[in-house]
């Protein structure tokens, strides 16, 4: 991370917990674990626990996030949540393009666009997850699958609004699945990403970006992924299901 840049790192809860009391606990927990961080904290509960947690975190440091949106204003769409609905609860930053996003529920990057502009009509800022999978990261195809992603999820949005947006680079081979990628090949991807900004906006707006890394960051890895000059903050799950852990991942040294 560079100075000129204030860290952000998010905890995405997922599916978990599974019941209200057991939100409430963990996020009290976050709250104690976080202090004043590093990292500027952001949860992502799931939809119904999204106020409660607002409440317990409201006199903290962390942000309150939403997992998804759909990008309709209202009306008949059943199971569906609008930007509106989650803004009206206190949420500032809200993840689009998750890979569990991309492959259980089909989101495609046209719907992942409509996603990050309605994000940004809304008020709040769109959390834009890209990365590719095990196969294309085999066949060397990790950076042309990222640029494309980057493109099209970015179509129609502004300079201004990408300078505040956040990117988080989670290669799907690293989720979940305790292999976190060596910090000096994601800062490689990190850096290309910035330059592809660059190529897509200017230089200052690329150099404002805060660029996450994601997938099976623990306590253990999180020092040295921030070292690197172009990672800005960390994108977490599992590990974020732990107050001390994730505590410990926003206080990185
Ligand atoms: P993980 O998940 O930390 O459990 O690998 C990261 C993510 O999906 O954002």
């Amino acid at each position: 991370a560079l100075a000129a840049r204030q860290p952000i790192t998010g905890g995405n809860w997922k599916m978990n917990p599974t019941s209200l009391d057991d939100a409430r606990e963990l996020a009290k927990s976050v709250a104690a674990a976080a202090g004043s961080s590093a990292a500027e904290g952001i949860v992502f509960p799931p939809y119904p626990f999204i106020g409660p947690v607002g409440e317990i975190i409201k006199d903290t440091k962390l942000n309150l996030g939403s997992q998804s949106i759909f990008f309709e204003d209202k009306g008949a769409y059943t199971g569906a949540v609008s930007a509106s609905m989650v803004k009206s609860l206190g949420v500032k930053y809200v993840l689009a393009g998750h890979s569990e996003r991309r492959t259980l529920f089909k989101d495609n990057d046209a719907a992942i666009n409509k996603k990050v502009l309605k994000i940004i009509e809304g008020g709040m800022i769109p959390v834009l997850c890209i990365g590719e999978t095990k196969e294309e990261f085999d066949a060397n195809l990790c950076e042309s699958v990222c640029a494309i992603q980057l493109a099209k999820d970015l179509a129609g949005v502004s300079a201004a609004d990408v300078k505040t947006m956040i990117i988080a680079y989670e290669p799907v081979w690293a989720i979940g699945t305790g292999l976190v990628c060596p910090s000096e090949t994601a800062q490689k991807v990190h850096k290309f990403l910035r330059a592809k900004l660059a190529s897509m906006y200017d230089q200052a707006t690329a150099d404002a970006v805060r660029i996450q890394y994601g997938g099976s960051v623990t306590p253990d890895s999180v020092d040295e992924l921030m070292s690197m000059p172009d990672i800005d903050g960390c994108l977490v799950g599992g590990a974020s299901l732990d107050g001390e852990k994730f505590g410990r991942i926003l206080n990185f040294n």
